[in-house]
Protein backbone atom coordinates (compact mmCIF):
# COMPACT_ATOMS: atom_id res chain seq x y z
CA UNK A 1 0.00 0.00 0.00
CA UNK A 2 1.19 3.33 -0.81
CA UNK A 3 3.01 5.34 1.89
CA UNK A 4 0.05 7.96 3.44
CA UNK A 5 3.19 10.59 2.92
CA UNK A 6 3.31 10.17 -0.57
CA UNK A 7 -0.78 10.58 -0.90
CA UNK A 8 -2.42 13.70 -2.42
CA UNK A 9 -5.81 13.22 -0.26
CA UNK A 10 -3.69 12.72 3.07
CA UNK A 11 -1.78 15.51 2.44
CA UNK A 12 -5.27 17.76 2.01
CA UNK A 13 -6.77 16.40 4.75
CA UNK A 14 -3.56 17.58 6.67
CA UNK A 15 -3.57 20.88 5.44
CA UNK A 16 -0.42 20.40 4.12
CA UNK A 17 -1.43 21.13 0.46
CA UNK A 18 -4.29 23.82 0.07
CA UNK A 19 -8.10 22.84 -1.37
CA UNK A 20 -11.18 24.64 -1.57
CA UNK A 21 -12.76 22.83 1.33
CA UNK A 22 -16.61 23.22 2.21
CA UNK A 23 -17.07 20.75 4.69
CA UNK A 24 -15.00 19.12 7.15
CA UNK A 25 -15.29 16.70 10.45
CA UNK A 26 -12.57 15.17 12.94
CA UNK A 27 -12.93 11.92 10.41
CA UNK A 28 -14.05 13.43 6.50
CA UNK A 29 -13.60 16.10 4.81
CA UNK A 30 -14.61 17.44 1.24
CA UNK A 31 -13.85 19.90 -1.08
CA UNK A 32 -14.03 21.14 -4.57
CA UNK A 33 -12.84 18.85 -7.74
CA UNK A 34 -9.82 20.70 -8.68
CA UNK A 35 -11.16 19.42 -12.74
CA UNK A 36 -15.15 19.83 -11.58
CA UNK A 37 -17.00 18.43 -14.11
CA UNK A 38 -20.28 20.20 -13.26
CA UNK A 39 -20.61 23.18 -10.63
CA UNK A 40 -19.97 22.16 -7.36
CA UNK A 41 -18.98 19.10 -8.40
CA UNK A 42 -16.93 18.01 -4.46
CA UNK A 43 -14.98 14.86 -3.25
CA UNK A 44 -15.32 13.50 0.54
CA UNK A 45 -12.85 11.28 1.63
CA UNK A 46 -12.18 10.04 5.11
CA UNK A 47 -9.09 11.31 6.57
CA UNK A 48 -7.52 8.26 8.00
CA UNK A 49 -5.81 6.81 4.53
CA UNK A 50 -7.81 3.60 2.91
CA UNK A 51 -8.13 3.18 -0.76
CA UNK A 52 -10.88 1.33 -1.46
CA UNK A 53 -14.18 1.63 0.10
CA UNK A 54 -14.48 -2.17 0.80
CA UNK A 55 -11.27 -1.21 3.54
CA UNK A 56 -13.58 0.53 5.70
CA UNK A 57 -15.65 -0.54 9.24
CA UNK A 58 -19.14 -0.21 9.60
CA UNK A 59 -18.38 2.94 11.66
CA UNK A 60 -16.29 4.56 9.54
CA UNK A 61 -18.54 4.23 6.89
CA UNK A 62 -20.96 5.59 8.77
CA UNK A 63 -19.02 8.54 9.18
CA UNK A 64 -18.38 8.88 5.72
CA UNK A 65 -21.44 8.95 3.87
CA UNK A 66 -23.22 11.41 6.69
CA UNK A 67 -20.25 13.40 5.28
CA UNK A 68 -21.57 12.74 1.34
CA UNK A 69 -25.10 13.60 3.18
CA UNK A 70 -24.28 16.72 4.59
CA UNK A 71 -21.81 17.70 1.70
CA UNK A 72 -24.88 17.12 -0.53
CA UNK A 73 -27.76 19.15 1.44
CA UNK A 74 -25.30 21.99 0.99
CA UNK A 75 -25.23 21.78 -2.28
CA UNK A 76 -28.71 21.81 -2.87
CA UNK A 77 -28.90 24.78 -0.53
CA UNK A 78 -26.47 26.79 -2.48
CA UNK A 79 -26.92 25.34 -6.34
CA UNK A 80 -29.97 24.38 -6.14
CA UNK A 81 -28.85 21.35 -8.93
CA UNK A 82 -32.31 19.12 -9.97
CA UNK A 83 -30.18 15.95 -8.93
CA UNK A 84 -27.15 14.23 -8.57
CA UNK A 85 -24.82 11.53 -9.27
CA UNK A 86 -22.85 10.31 -6.03
CA UNK A 87 -20.09 7.37 -6.66
CA UNK A 88 -16.68 6.01 -6.30
CA UNK A 89 -13.78 4.89 -8.97
CA UNK A 90 -12.68 1.95 -7.03
CA UNK A 91 -9.50 1.07 -8.42
CA UNK A 92 -7.66 2.11 -11.64
CA UNK A 93 -9.76 -0.14 -13.89
CA UNK A 94 -12.54 2.10 -12.72
CA UNK A 95 -10.57 4.99 -13.12
CA UNK A 96 -9.56 5.80 -9.73
CA UNK A 97 -6.68 8.55 -10.37
CA UNK A 98 -5.49 9.16 -6.33
CA UNK A 99 -5.48 5.59 -4.71
CA UNK A 100 -7.02 7.37 -1.37
CA UNK A 101 -10.67 6.67 -1.11
CA UNK A 102 -13.20 9.46 -1.92
CA UNK A 103 -16.80 9.79 -3.11
CA UNK A 104 -18.02 11.86 -6.06
CA UNK A 105 -20.84 14.46 -5.63
CA UNK A 106 -21.81 15.19 -8.76
CA UNK A 107 -24.26 17.85 -9.18
CA UNK A 108 -26.96 17.68 -12.04
CA UNK A 109 -28.53 20.15 -14.01
CA UNK A 110 -31.71 19.31 -16.12
CA UNK A 111 -30.45 20.09 -19.76
CA UNK A 112 -26.79 19.54 -19.04
CA UNK A 113 -26.66 16.56 -21.64
CA UNK A 114 -25.13 14.23 -18.97
CA UNK A 115 -26.02 10.79 -18.51
CA UNK A 116 -26.68 8.23 -15.62
CA UNK A 117 -23.61 6.02 -13.96
CA UNK A 118 -25.56 3.46 -16.51
CA UNK A 119 -23.74 5.37 -19.39
CA UNK A 120 -19.83 5.02 -17.82
CA UNK A 121 -20.06 1.21 -19.38
CA UNK A 122 -21.46 -0.97 -21.53
CA UNK A 123 -20.23 -4.08 -20.99
CA UNK A 124 -22.81 -6.57 -20.71
CA UNK A 125 -22.09 -10.89 -19.23
CA UNK A 126 -21.71 -13.47 -21.44
CA UNK A 127 -24.07 -15.70 -18.75
CA UNK A 128 -27.28 -15.17 -17.37
CA UNK A 129 -28.17 -13.06 -14.15
CA UNK A 130 -29.20 -16.51 -12.68
CA UNK A 131 -25.62 -17.94 -13.14
CA UNK A 132 -23.86 -14.71 -12.05
CA UNK A 133 -25.81 -14.73 -8.33
CA UNK A 134 -25.17 -18.36 -8.42
CA UNK A 135 -21.26 -17.34 -8.65
CA UNK A 136 -22.00 -14.65 -5.38
CA UNK A 137 -24.09 -16.81 -2.84
ZN1 LIG B 1 -4.22 8.96 1.56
Amino acid sequence: MMKTMDCLFCKIAAGNISSEKIYETQDAMAFLDINPISKGHAVVIPKKHSQHLTQLNQDELGLLFDAVKQVSLMIEKGLNPDGFNIGVNQGKTAGQAIPHLHVHVIPRYLGDGGGSLHSIISNPPDESIEETARRLR
